[in-house]
């Protein structure tokens, strides 16, 4: 499994920093989880067809985090060259994909081709998944990835995803409370199987907070990613003082364009 990370700030766009979206590689398939920078262009860099996209997982209803499909959804949709391209979006509730409809094309009748239950023609096809049960919902398996959403406390709707592929594990945290009271137990409980990756983010958890170093340290994984960083809030700085505090976990602070092969 190879995660590329394509976007890795919070909120804004920052300087040589898109908002948040990580490109997952299981062999020749490709995956999405959050789609807030500009993945089309960003894939046609890196010599990825749309074709191999597979499927996007939304970890939660803030623009930040899917605010590039619109410009996805109008490049796949509006041009030939791409009737290729066939694959869900699976979106927390929350999200009004009706209205991207009228917004890239002025046709309200066209609304019903963002609904839930978009016809088969559509090649970008929208899923809303219901609030995840505490234990882990199932939202996707296609035989090559299977994605598990567990609900957070961000805002409503928010989860953390589970993704195995090829026997590797990852959590993506998606968007917590600052004080990590909702850090995903699925890192921590010692009777599930260690983790290869954690994704988490350090948009609203500070991470000089006196207990954010003990909470973090009881994650079962060898490796630790801070992404979706606020540098005000928590410069590299404070990454490395955490990288010190939770050893032999190692703590990597993303940036656009880092890959992380497991
Ligand atoms: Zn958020």
């Amino acid at each position: 499994m190879k995660l590329t990370f394509l976007g890795t700030s919070h909120g804004i766009t920052e300087k040589n920093a898109f908002c948040s979206s990580t490109l997952v590689t299981v062999g020749g398939a490709q995956y999405l989880v959050d789609v807030g920078a500009p993945v089309d262009t960003l894939l046609l860099n890196r010599d990825i067809p749309f074709r191999d996209l597979r499927g996007a997982f939304i970890t939660h209803p803030h623009q930040d985090h899917y605010v590039g499909l619109a410009q996805l959804t109008y490049t796949v949709e509006d041009f030939g060259c791409f009737a290729d391209v066939a694959f869900p979006v699976y979106a927390p509730e929350g999200i009004d994909f009706s209205a991207l409809n009228v917004f890239l094309w002025g046709d309200p009748r066209g609304h019903d081709r963002y609904r839930v239950e978009n016809p088969p023609e559509r090649r970008i096809r929208f899923r809303v998944y219901p609030d995840a049960d505490p234990a882990g919902s199932p939202i996707f398996d296609d035989g090559t990835l299977r994605v598990t959403a567990y609900p957070v406390r961000h805002i409503p709707h928010s989860h953390a995803f589970l993704l195995e592929a090829e026997g590797k594990r990852v959590v993506f945290t998606g968007d917590l409370l600052r004080d990590l009271s909702d850090y995903p137990r699925v890192i921590t409980d010692p009777g599930k199987e260690p983790l290869d990756l954690v994704v988490t983010e350090a948009a609203h958890v500070r991470l000089d907070d006196p207990d954010t170093p003990a909470i973090l340290g009881r994650s079962r994984t060898k490796t630790l990613v801070i992404s979706h960083r606020a540098p005000g809030r928590n410069p590299l700085s404070l990454v490395e003082a955490l990288a010190e505090r939770i050893k032999p976990i190692e703590v990597v602070a993303a940036h656009d364009g880092m890959i992380v092969e497991i």
